[in-house]
């Protein structure tokens, strides 16, 4: 079968980071192999989930060069999981439970207290039918767990049951279904919990490798034996450790710290966000990629560290900027033109600037000083006679890279002036500024009549 990921988030908030990590791990893996990349928005919470945050979301992984083969909600595919419930429960795998929150936690204190692991002790399975219908009468309903297969013939006597997957990062697991609880799949308002609907949409869409943070390594035991009860086989898996503000804590949707929106707004490239997020907390030395194509050859599942990484965004501005020194005219071309920043000096321009701009929509400072002069510079009466004195000697047109230095080996000559005191008049009265980038690429830029009509 042909490789097939997805990319799950629910659309609660902005996504950040991290989740951008697990995006793009999908998606350079299914770049890798040729394959299909499924979104899709886990919205079953219909009271947190909302359109505008799976659009932004949409909107946020375009923007990293992330687009998906596949856009599916689970909002809409309600009936399937209605379906797997009832398969469920006519094979006898998902029982009723009547507990309230406070019966399970004194359940679980006098398990503890006995020295008994604090799982699920499938009380529920001894109701009689007279007993349910009491609690129904009650007013009470049932939630509904899954019947995890760790027992040979008496669900009360679970034996060790190992679970074993080769995951894709983290090498050989094994999980102990005897040491877990059943899951509850649907929740008492009839609500599903997230693993039913989502194993059964990885059935659905065949979806061949489940890649995700390491937070859900113990939930793929049982979502293993859920694919195995729905008549599936179980993808392959791979658990990704885990992103970090730089102080250690973690991200969630919900604060919106380093969101990938949030990120966007700075300026920074989205290549930069790309490349730190993939390569953070893996054995690859962090540098900026240039495109998908080269962070997919660097890109190797199995090199993450097993421990969180932690995020700074300090180091993203600075591969931001190293993207932006080095990035070619034609890269850069479309983005200068929305800053108007177009014509027959565009390219020499945006040669001369990308060195001195942390973002590309600081090249329109540069291009409005190189077209229109500094706003008034603040020279000395002493500089500014200076000055007029130099303009009166600019060599004719035309001019190239080396008339800088001929121009001001006159000055030097002529007014005795030399190093700071003879440059950096000229470059506050050319750019309004002590510095950027090298007069002698401006000056051609700027032109004799430009620099003519610089005159303090
Ligand atoms: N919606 C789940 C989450 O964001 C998806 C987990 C998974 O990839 O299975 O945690």
């Amino acid at each position: 079968m042909s490789v097939t990921v997805r990319f799950a988030p629910s659309p609660t908030g902005q996504i950040h980071i991290g989740n951008a990590r697990t995006a793009l791990f999908n998606w350079l893996f299914a770049k890798k192999a040729g394959g299909r990349f499924v979104l899709r928005f886990d919205d079953t919470d219909q009271e947190r989930s909302r359109r505008e945050y799976a659009d932004q979301i949409e909107a946020d992984l375009s923007w990293l060069g992330i687009k998906p083969d596949l856009v599916v909600r689970q909002s809409e595919r309600f009936a399937l999981y209605d379906r797997a419930v009832e398969k469920l429960k006519e094979a006898g795998l998902l029982y009723p439970c009547y507990e309230t929150a406070e019966e399970l936690e004194l359940r679980r204190k006098i398990r503890l207290s006995r020295r008994l692991p604090p799982v699920y002790g499938r009380e529920a399975l001894k109701l009689t039918e007279e007993e349910k219908a009491r609690f129904e009468a009650e007013g009470r309903k049932p939630h509904w767990r899954f019947l995890l297969p760790n027992f040979d013939d008496d669900p009360f006597a679970p034996q060790r049951t190992e679970i074993k997957w080769n995951d894709i990062v983290r090498g050989q697991q094994t999980v102990d279904l005897a040491s877990m609880s059943d899951p509850v799949l649907v929740r008492e308002d009839g609500t599903f919990l997230y693993t039913l609907p989502s194993v059964v949409d990885d059935i659905e869409l065949g979806i061949t490798h489940i890649i995700r943070g390491d937070d859900h390594v113990t939930n793929t035991g049982a979502q293993i034996a859920l694919f195995q009860a729905l008549g599936a086989e179980a993808p392959a898996f791979g658990h990704h450790n885990l992103l970090t503000t730089a102080t250690g804590e973690g991200l969630s949707k919900r604060t919106g710290s380093l969101s990938i929106a949030s990120l966007r707004e700075t300026g920074v490239e989205p290549m930069a966000v790309a490349s730190l997020a993939v390569l953070i907390g893996t054995s690859e030395a962090v540098t900026a990629c240039r495109d998908m194509d080269e962070l997919a050859s660097r890109f190797d599942p199995a090199s993450s560290s097993k421990s969180a990484a932690k995020f700074d965004p300090a180091e993203l501005q600075m591969l931001s900027r190293s993207l932006i020194h080095s990035m070619p005219f034609e890269e850069a071309r479309p983005r200068l033109q929305e800053l108007g920043i177009k014509g027959r000096q565009a390219e020499a321009f945006w040669n001369v600037v990308r060195g001195n701009i942390d973002k590309v929509p600081d090249a329109a400072f540069w291009w409005k000083v190189v077209r229109e002069g500094p706003e008034r510079p603040a020279l000395s009466a002493e500089d500014g006679a200076f000055v007029n004195a130099a303009l009166d000697l600019l060599p004719p047109e035309p001019w190239d890279r080396g008339t800088f230095a001929a121009w001001t080996d006159r000055v030097k000559a002529k007014t005795g002036r030399k190093g700071r005191a003879l440059f950096k008049p000229l470059r506050l009265a050319l750019t309004g500024l002590e510095a950027g980038p090298e007069l002698a690429d401006l000056l051609p830029l700027i032109g004799r009549e430009g620099v003519l009509s610089r005159r303090p």
